[in-house]
């Protein structure tokens, strides 16, 4: 079996944009939406178990088609988001699934206004289905009336939502004037990254200034669209829904406790000097007095390994059916059935992920792989997901997909995996350090840079609702990589326009410290399997296998965990520590 770079195939959703099959989907789910309306007289306290079921069942189904034509043309949109189709058809589904999720809200608000009694007796029946009632019963002190929340659901598509795809288009037709070897080169932005973790220092310098050229340049506009979303989300969660703090709002969507979160990002303030210690050694070991900025992720070894596609992939897989052949065989199923978009083209999203649309298809993996160490640790990243998502299939449409801090446990223990095997195959002793080095940069990106983040965004939700200018933010970014960073690092002027660059800034507020949390998670499971080898695995599978069908703090409590103790996350950190101690001793 060879494998080879291709686009992927969308036609286990529909075999086109404008085939019948999608024109039928639509009258589909209005025919649905139709008959569920009918229920509404029926949504009485003392419904019967039975009946409940069926409903939820119905809505369930209809959910089911709709899941499947967002995620196509999500998929679509992200494969080229020049195209004028793509775009089009997103905006006419998101409008339809806003209309139609209206006409079926007066289910969830009947069910939040339930009184308790009645709400246990239909939960204690309801199976899968369980964690999912409950989760939607958490919201109703920020629920709204029927009309309101149809208000705010209609205007979300051409607000928030609007917003999101304008800057998507606006910021995917970027490209970028690099000039390299005497000739100026027009490249995409993940191209750009790739000479940011290249071994030329000059080159990684040039890159970041092209990068933020470019950028800063729109920031009038970039800033302005993320003073709207953050006002947007500010109206929204804490004036009309009264929640007690714009973070707070996305702490109960993920069903984590507001003082987990705190603990974490505080916790993760106090370990700054790991990662500054871990920069100033890293300077020695590149023979400068003290890193840029732009050489955060430069290589320690000047020999960048290229893997081809065919040779990434076999090194993917062997690594998962290492760990567990049935592990491995679903990683497979995503290439068998050409659902992965491994290409590097023009127009198309750049970046990496994974979209699990529904617990009976295979999830969709986009990559943009160009061959470097990275691509292969990026493609194992997101295989991971799609495992974690395969692994929960058992599960309800409403309960297969993780909550976000749990979202990344997979994907983050899969790179692990790649990276030991990795390490036990590499001979030459400058290319294992290399790697290790490079492990300790991707904990830096995914715990120290996401807990910063999570700060400044902390920071700018407040900034904006007190009238903060564009630049008033980009002082304040400034100010939060100095604190970061300390004085390890040099920093140009031009990162004072990073949060421009952030996506999730924009589309998922307060998403990233989903990204700590889960590294750090995975950092101490990562442990455990070390040292239990066989007697972890069930453990660790069965925290997966759950995907949503509990809370997280409940599967991690069952798998010994406890998400709110300060020492619980100072562990993963030790870790981290460890192994720069272990590179210091060289
Ligand atoms: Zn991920």
């Amino acid at each position: 079996m060879t494998y080879q770079q291709s686009p992927w195939l969308l036609d286990d959703l529909f075999p086109g944009r404008a085939s019948p099959e999608l024109e039928s989907a639509f009258s589909d789910v209005e025919k649905k939406v139709s008959a569920f309306e009918k229920i509404r007289p029926e949504l009485k306290p003392d419904l019967g178990v039975g009946r409940f079921l069926e409903i939820l069942r119905e809505l369930e189904a209809l959910s089911r088609v709709g899941y499947r034509m967002y995620a196509y043309a999500n998929l679509l949109f992200a494969a080229d988001t020049q195209n004028q189709d793509a775009q089009t058809l997103l905006g006419r589904i998101q409008q339809f699934f806003a209309e139609a999720g209206n006409r079926t809200l007066f289910f969830s608000l009947w069910w939040k206004d339930l009184d308790q009694a009645n709400a246990d007796r239909l939960m204690k029946e309801s199976g899968d289905y369980r964690y999912y009632l409950e989760e939607m019963r958490h919201f109703k002190p920020h629920t709204l009336s029927e009309a309101e929340e149809k208000v705010i659901n209609i205007k979300n598509v051409t607000g928030a939502e609007a917003l999101n795809t304008l800057r998507d288009t606006l910021t995917n037709r970027y490209t970028f004037k690099v000039e390299v070897e005497g000739q100026v080169k027009e490249i995409t932005e993940g191209e750009l990254f790739v000479l940011v973790r290249g071994p030329n220092a000059e080159l990684r310098a040039k890159a970041y200034q092209e990068l933020y050229r470019v950028y800063a340049q729109d920031a009038p506009i970039i800033g302005q669209i993320y003073q709207s979303l953050l006002r947007d989300w500010h109206n929204e969660n804490v004036s009309l829904r009264k929640f007690s703090t714009p973070m707070a709002a996305r702490n109960l969507g993920n069903d984590i406790p507001d003082d987990v979160v705190n603990t974490l990002l505080e916790v993760a303030r106090k370990n700054a000097p790991i990662f500054q210690r871990f920069f100033r050694l890293k300077a020695k070991e590149l023979g400068m007095e003290r890193l840029r900025r732009y050489d955060l992720y430069a290589p320690v070894s000047q020999s960048s390994k290229q893997y081809d596609f065919n040779t990434a992939a076999g090194m993917v897989l062997e690594s998962f059916n290492a760990f567990d052949p049935q592990v491995g065989t679903l990683a497979r199923r995503v290439f068998d059935e050409a659902h992965l978009d491994s290409e590097v083209r023009k127009g198309k999203r750049s970046g990496a992920f994974c979209y699990g649309v529904e617990p009976t298809l295979t999830p969709w993996v986009l990559v943009n792989f160009q061959g470097r160490a990275d691509d292969v640790g990026t493609l194992a990243h997101e295989l991971g997901h799609a495992i974690h998502a395969m692994l929960a299939a058992q599960h309800s449409l409403f309960t297969f997909h993780s909550s976000l801090p749990l979202a990344e446990t997979a994907s983050t223990f899969g790179e692990m995996m790649l990276l030991d095997r990795l390490l036990a195959e590499e001979k030459d002793p400058a290319v294992r350090r290399d790697m290790l080095f490079r492990q300790v940069d991707d904990a830096y990106m995914v715990i120290m840079r996401q807990a910063f983040f999570a700060m400044f965004e902390r920071q700018a939700h407040e900034m904006v609702m007190k009238n903060a200018t564009v630049d008033d933010l980009a002082v304040a970014y400034r100010a939060n990589i100095e604190e970061q960073f300390g004085d390890s690092l040099e920093i140009a002027d031009e990162f004072k326009w990073e949060w421009v660059v952030i996506p999730h800034f924009y589309s998922t507020p307060f998403y990233v410290y989903a990204y700590a949390f889960g590294q750090l998670l995975v950092l101490s499971l990562y442990q455990q399997f070390k040292a239990e080898g066989e007697a972890f695995k069930p453990r660790y599978l069965k925290i997966l296998a759950a995907g949503g069908s509990e809370a997280p703090e409940k599967i991690l409590s069952d798998a010994g965990i406890d998400i709110h103790s300060a020492a619980f996350w100072q562990g993963g950190f030790d870790i981290v520590a460890n192994l720069v101690d272990q590179l210091e001793k060289g």
